[in-house]
């Protein structure tokens, strides 16, 4: 018997920009949404769309994003938090897909940027581009309501709701290969603080030394 694959639905998905897409999540944010980007040009163009306290940029760690924001999300189960991670980097967490899909947060959005590239070290191939699909990875891990961006305006429609709630939803767009047209302040401390201070527990940590 010969076995045949069925069509993969991001094969028909159009391409778009990450940073025509961050700016439209940006706009929709008006609760004080907690907001996690992942490393490299994910973050940058978060940075780009217009800085928020309740920002946070991961720096240097890959793939962190979504675990940090499945942290906030369980730690203040009102607000409504959103991660942005880019392919490579969840190619690289994929079990924190499974746990998220375990525990049902429903606070908690996904955004991934699929170029099926690792941009930020020169462009090579990730898995997305020829096989993997992030959407059924994520279906299969157990967040049910996961779908693939068709165009502009269907993520508009898909992130136009109360993040706060019928969660945990995973959004996946392909996109292109345009560099972010910013860059984050490279400050560690500083994007700690305020975040910490955006989502209102300024408390200060035992290990801070000054
Ligand atoms: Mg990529």
């Amino acid at each position: 018997m010969t076995a045949k694959s069925a069509p993969t639905k991001w094969q028909s998905v159009k391409t778009l920009n990450r940073s025509n897409l961050t700016k439209r999540l940006v706009a929709k944010l008006t609760h004080d949404e907690a907001v996690v980007g992942g490393i490299g040009n994910t973050n940058f163009d978060l940075f780009a769309a217009g800085h928020r306290s309740q920002n946070f940029y991961m720096l240097g760690s890959m793939g962190l994003a979504c675990p940090i924001a499945l942290g906030v999300a369980l730690a203040q189960p009102k607000r409504g938090v959103i991660a942005l991670e880019g392919d490579g980097s969840i190619l690289m967490a994929l079990g924190c897909l499974t746990t998220i899909g375990m525990i049902q947060p429903k606070n908690l959005t996904i955004v991934i940027m699929d170029n099926g590239i690792y941009q930020i070290t020169g462009g090579q191939t990730t898995a997305t581009k020829e096989s993997a699909d992030i959407v059924a990875i994520a279906q299969g891990a157990g967040i049910e309501n996961s779908v693939w961006a068709r165009d502009e305006a269907h993520f508009e429609q898909l992130i136009d709701r109360r993040f706060e709630e019928s969660g945990p939803v995973l959004i996946a767009a392909k996109i292109d290969a345009q560099p972010a047209i910013g860059q984050t302040v490279r400050d560690p401390l500083a994007i700690r603080t305020r975040f910490m201070q955006g989502l209102g527990t300024g408390r200060r940590s035992p290990l801070d030394v000054s």
